[in-house]
Formats: structure tokens, C-alpha cells, sequence
């Protein structure tokens, strides 16, 4: 099955890659050597060569856990039935501010170590990593995640504005189905808007960019 890539804070707009992205290692923790090294004066050449070795565990580690995370929610959402609309409490403590059970304790002494987990950019790893707000898959299915109050119409109406791609002919709202980022309205990567653009409102009516 193929999913759209309409995962929101709204959605994930952010693909940044990492120098360390796709990081292989044997073991994911850190030597005490490393360790020491890692916490080294600025100008020992040791240092640098430490934090990178351990970048790179913490980069594989963090690539663990949200690539299994993405394969869950794939399996998950084929249990959906199309052009349905689902409440959800959080889709994963790391990517869900409220879901109370982001932190991690796996490297909190490090405190100069930052990773890029899949979609999301640099970030502290024991820290939550995304605070999804909902996801618009193909067939139409959406889901919404609890814990965004006032915001949740807004957001339940972007999303579902992705859904329209799969019930008739529409133009692409922008990258990633979403508008420019200079733009304040709802199809705003992160919905700044709080209602559908004029040019928005043209896509949805099905027609063309001039
Ligand atoms: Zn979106």
C-alpha cells in the first residue's frame, strides 16, 4: 500500500538528511573510552572523533525507533477502512509532545548530541522528537490525534483538504501537497491559516494553476 506524505504538526514537512543519516553500526552504545573522550577539551582532536562515533550510534539508534514506529503506523493503517476519519490518542511517545512518556534517559548526559530521527529534523534524542497533529492518508483516511484543543477543526479540515486528492482530479497544493510556507493559510505545512486560501479553494474546485 502507498501512503501519502501528509504526516502533520502539522504535517512533517521537514526530509532534512543528516551527514549521518542511514548510520550502520555494531552496537548502538557508546564505549566508556568514547565517553571520555567525547567530554575532552574543545581543542583535543580525540574529542571531535569521539562525538562523532557517537553521533553515529545514537543517529542508528534513533533510526531504530522511528523506522519501526513508520512500519507500525503502515500496518496500522491498513486496518483503517478508506474515506474514514480516526481519533487517535497519539501516534508515538517520541512524536507526541503529550503523549508523557517521550523521555528517554539513553543519553542525557550528552548534552551537545543531536540526531535527526526519520522526517524530523535535529534533535536532542531523548527529547520528544515531533508533535504530530494528524495524517491524511491514501483512500481518504485521516487521522487526529488528542491533545491539540481549539486546533483540532483546523486541523481535522487540513488534513481531510490532503484527502480530497483521492476522490477526484486536483492540482498538488504545493511541495508535499501543502502551500508555500510564505503563505498564511490552511494548507500551510503547519496550517497557519485558518481557513482554505482563494488559490486553495480554486485547487479544491479542480482548477488548474494559470
Ligand atoms: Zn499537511
Amino acid at each position: 500500500m502507498k501512503f501519502v506524505v501528509a504526516l502533520c504538526l502539522f504535517c512533517w514537512t521537514f526530509f532534512i538528511t543528516s551527514v549521518l543519516a542511514g548510520s550502520v553500526v555494531t552496537n548502538e552504545i557508546p564505549t566508556l573510552q568514547e565517553l571520555t573522550n567525547s567530554a575532552k577539551p574543545n581543542d583535543d582532536q580525540e574529542r571531535q572523533v569521539a562525538r562523532v562515533a557517537i553521533t553515529k550510534k545514537a543517529q542508528a539508534w534513533s533510526e531504530r525507533i522511528g523506522n519501526a514506529y513508520e512500519a507500525g503506523r503502515t500496518c496500522w493503517a491498513n486496518t483503517i477502512p478508506a474515506n474514514t476519519i480516526v481519533a487517535i490518542k497519539y501516534y508515538h511517545p517520541k512524536y507526541s509532545k503529550d503523549a508523557g512518556a517521550w523521555q528517554t534517559s539513553e543519553w542525557n548526559n550528552l548534552t551537545w548530541l543531536k540526531v535527526t530521527p526519520p522526517r524530523v529534523g535535529s534533535v536532542s534524542p531523548d527529547d520528544y522528537w515531533s508533535n504530530i497533529a494528524g495524517t491524511s492518508y491514501e483512500s481518504g483516511k485521516v487521522s487526529i490525534a488528542k491533545g491539540f484543543g481549539a486546533s483540532t477543526p483546523k486541523i481535522t479540515s487540513h488534513e481531510t483538504g490532503h484527502a480530497t486528492q483521492y476522490h477526484f482530479f486536483r492540482e498538488f497544493f504545493g511541495v508535499g501537497d501543502h502551500s508555500p510556507t510564505n503563505s498564511i493559510s490552511l494548507m500551510h505545512p503547519n496550517g497557519l491559516g485558518s481557513s482554505f486560501s482563494l488559490i486553495e479553494q480554486g485547487k479544491l474546485k479542480g482548477e488548474k494553476t494559470p
